[in-house]
């Protein structure tokens, strides 16, 4: 069994940066379950997915929506479901987790029961100052593969 990847990025674009790198690798039905607690930096590093797969639109949190969707060189679904009511609620998971586009859930261990096997599980937590933790369990390994090519940067 591989060991978790680990990434420690000291600000706010850096953690942009490392979401613009991976979104090179992501194929359609990639899940990303983000866990981190608030202001970790789950919607920055979302940011930078986005924009890694090209979409031009600005994306801010999906927090009262829950989700939102953009076009880049994939749909990418940007999902917060802090404040989902309970995860028997259906919003139709499987044509995300399944589907053509990209999805990434902020608050992922809210719906843990819903979320694919091939889910990509990415932890964020604060460190010292603008330091944060950013531990990629050894789930797929096109995913760790790029964890592991980054830390070598
Ligand atoms: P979350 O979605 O997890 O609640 P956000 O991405 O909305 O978190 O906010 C992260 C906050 O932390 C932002 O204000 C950002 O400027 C700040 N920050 C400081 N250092 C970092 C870092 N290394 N990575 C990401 N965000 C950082
Ligand atoms: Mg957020």
């Amino acid at each position: 069994m591989q060991e978790a990847c680990r990434i420690v990025t000291k600000n706010e674009e850096e953690t942009r940066l490392l979401g613009i790198r991976l979104a090179e690798l992501l194929e359609p039905g990639d899940v990303l379950a983000l866990e981190g607690d608030l202001g970790a930096g789950k919607t920055t590093f979302a940011q930078g997915i986005a924009r890694g797969l090209g979409v031009e639109e600005a994306v801010d949190s999906p927090t009262f929506t829950i989700i939102k969707e953009y076009h880049g060189r994939l749909p990418f679904y940007h999902m917060d479901v802090y404040r989902l009511e309970s995860s028997d609620e259906d919003l139709g998971w499987d044509e995300f987790f399944f589907g053509d586009g990209v999805t990434l859930v902020e608050w992922a261990g809210r719906i843990e029961e819903l979320l694919p096997d091939h889910a990509v599980r990415i932890t964020i937590t604060v460190g010292e100052a603008d330091e944060r933790l950013i531990t990629f369990a050894p789930a797929v390994e096109r995913v760790h593969r790029l964890c592991r090519e980054l830390r070598r940067e």
